[in-house]
């Protein structure tokens, strides 16, 4: 079943749904980005000039008892800065959106993460999977490394001291937890 979905909050910020396509078990949301142009991510110009479009897919928070992915339209730019070094990029969406090179949304990475921590990776693996968001135990554990380190990159030494002096479970002690948990 195809429907035109227009203008809905069904994808992430930043982006609009152009076209929705109803599958047995899946959603499929065809989606572009609402910004006008993107920035240069060498000289931080925005042309106006398209190249190219490409699709990329990433699954996204499920609908329904459905499993959700956008096919999200990336639009390639040139860059006319005369002293800039790139010709040609394509536009992002922030990690927090939908991080290049990433297969799942920020969002659907953000509830795969929390589940992670609150039930270490077997349990977790096999709760998303019933929540119709099915990921690996391998990606689970990668997801929650990668966040760990984020938070922990982001985080300020005195602030991480004081988390560790108050006796509260530290995200490395997570981590081994879930690591032990998945029998690694
Ligand atoms: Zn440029």
């Amino acid at each position: 079943m195809e429907r035109r979905a227009g203008s809905t909050k069904l994808a992430p910020a930043g982006f609009v749904v152009e076209r929705a396509e109803i599958d047995t078990d899946c959603v499929f949301l065809d989606v572009r980005a609402t910004a006008v142009s993107a920035t240069c991510p060498c000289c931080g110009t925005s042309p106006l000039r398209t190249q190219s479009r490409y699709l990329r897919q990433a699954a996204d928070l499920p609908i329904a008892g459905r499993r959700v992915f956008l096919r999200v339209t990336v639009r390639r730019f040139w860059c006319d800065a005369v002293l800039c070094r790139r010709r040609i990029f394509a536009e992002r969406f922030g990690a927090d959106i939908l991080a290049p090179l990433s297969r799942r949304t920020g969002r659907l990475e953000t509830i795969v993460h929390h589940l992670g921590l609150a039930l270490g990776g077997r349990p977790a693996a096999a709760f998303a999977d019933r929540l119709m968001m099915p990921v690996s135990n391998d990606t689970l554990l990668r997801v929650v490394r990668r966040r760990t380190e984020q938070s922990r990159d982001e985080r300020s030494p005195s602030s991480a001291l004081t988390t560790l002096h108050s006796g509260a479970v530290s995200d490395t002690g997570r981590l081994s937890a879930i690591s032990n948990a998945a029998g690694r």
